[in-house]
């Protein structure tokens, strides 16, 4: 079993959390390396706005409920702009408060990737990051502009 938190950026505070938590019962995006485990989401919560005053808090009350990985919601970095301080928290949680970040959730879905390529704003270090969630299947799975988007989700939802 493992167990994990996922923190948002602040800004995207009031989403529905509906493809973080999707990705995770698929176990697509960055949660691919669970293929062969169970997992539980043990908190979920938001870096509490610039500069990320809530990061020390919301972490530390992730490992006492179980947390061993805490992801960093994809919107860290589909948001515009990318977060400036992902490195920085990813740092902090992992050395002070001792549990491994993982960058993203679900995978970057193609309408966001194609936008941020046309206007060439990706900066250089979190390409890496992005690469990590822009398998093309799930990028199309998770691109919620397609006309049978919703269509395909219910199937989903009644296997
Ligand atoms: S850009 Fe970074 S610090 Fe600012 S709200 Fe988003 S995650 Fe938090």
């Amino acid at each position: 079993m493992k167990r994990i938190g996922i923190i948002i950026c602040d800004r995207y505070k009031t989403c529905d959390g509906g493809k973080c938590f999707r990705s995770v019962r698929e176990k697509e995006g960055t949660f691919k390396i669970y293929e062969n485990e169970d997992v539980e989401v043990v908190g979920y919560s938001t870096c509490g706005g610039c500069p990320g005053g809530n990061i020390e808090y919301v972490a530390a009350g992730m490992k006492k409920y179980g947390a061993d990985v805490i992801h960093f919601a994809t919107g860290f970095l589909a948001g515009y702009p990318p977060c400036p301080y992902i490195d920085i928290f990813k740092n902090y949680i992992e050395k002070d408060i001792g549990i491994q970040v993982v960058i993203g959730t679900h995978p970057m879905p193609t309408n966001y990737i194609e936008n941020h390529e046309k206007i060439q704003d990706i900066p250089d270090k979190y390409k890496q990051y992005w690469n990590n969630l822009a398998d093309a299947d799930e990028s199309t799975k998770y691109d919620s502009t397609r006309t049978d988007y919703i269509e395909e989700l219910d199937k989903e939802l009644r296997i």
